[in-house]
């Protein structure tokens, strides 16, 4: 028997990003879009007590417009940062959500296309993200609770919310971030170079090598202010520490490297 004779994938029916606020809670729509972000794959713990992977995407379309999309399972899984960022992506089947404004996530019944070359609606797109490079999307998905709003006077946004993804694409922290993409994350109003990040995330992987633990230890000297530690590697110079740092001996204690 041949499952596939008669079945005919179903034609997308695509709504507008822009569009999202007009659709029902629950309801299913059709998405296209650019991939403008995708945070690494992170999991929830079900109430059944198993876990369920999850990975956060931002899509944009002509409308500027963009909307965050959650894909669950094996949709998180299988579709990797580097496979949808700058790419276009077709959904069948998202499921709207009311849940920080509006925002999306896949179901069992969602179906995720990259590029889908016989499109014409895709390639508008693509055209469209070609002529509009580093577009600037306003998002209909409420991260802050607040207005949102595209940044501007003095530091007023600074609990302005993106993925990982975001930060390194914008190279924020960096002396090469555009003024615009790095003041809204500026406790200074835009002062200095720096870019103050608060970071939340979910521990996926520990490492737990004895020859390689996820600390060194660390100089706990002070730095000339007095307050800070000087925090570079010291070496053990039996019976005390170290650091080349500062050049002289050192206390020392372990401090933990996240990667
Ligand atoms: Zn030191």
């Amino acid at each position: 028997m041949d499952d596939d004779s008669g079945i005919k994938a179903q034609p997308f029916d695509f709504v507008a990003i822009s569009d999202l606020e007009q659709c029902g809670e629950n309801s299913m729509v059709d998405i296209l879009g650019v991939c403008t972000a995708a945070s690494a794959i992170g999991s929830i713990n079900t109430k059944k007590g198993s876990q369920l992977d999850k990975r956060s995407i931002v899509l944009g379309d002509s409308t500027g417009k963009s909307v965050e999309v959650t894909l669950w399972g094996e949709e998180a899984q299988k579709n990797e940062e580097h496979k949808l960022v700058n790419q276009i992506v077709a959904i069948k089947s998202a499921r709207v959500s009311y849940y920080r404004n509006r925002t999306l996530s896949t179901s069992f019944q969602s179906r995720i296309h990259i590029n889908p070359s016989d499109n014409p609606d895709a390639q508008r797109l693509r055209h469209w993200c070609d002529s509009n490079p580093n577009f600037d999307f306003q998002s209909v998905s409420n991260n802050t609770g607040g207005t949102g709003g595209s940044g501007g006077a003095g530091g007023a946004d600074s609990t302005q919310r993106k993925f990982f993804a975001s930060i390194k694409q914008e190279q924020l922290g960096t002396a090469s971030s555009s003024m615009a993409h790095s003041r809204a994350l500026r406790k200074d109003g835009g002062a200095q170079n720096g870019d103050y990040i608060t970071v939340r995330g979910t521990v996926v992987y520990y490492r737990h090598d004895e020859k390689k633990p996820p600390w060194y230890m660390a100089c706990t000297n002070l730095k000339t202010d007095g307050k800070t530690k000087c925090a570079k590697k010291a070496t053990e110079q039996p019976p005390t520490w170290f650091c080349a740092s500062c050049n002289k001996t050192t206390h020392a204690e372990p401090r933990y490297v996240t990667q």
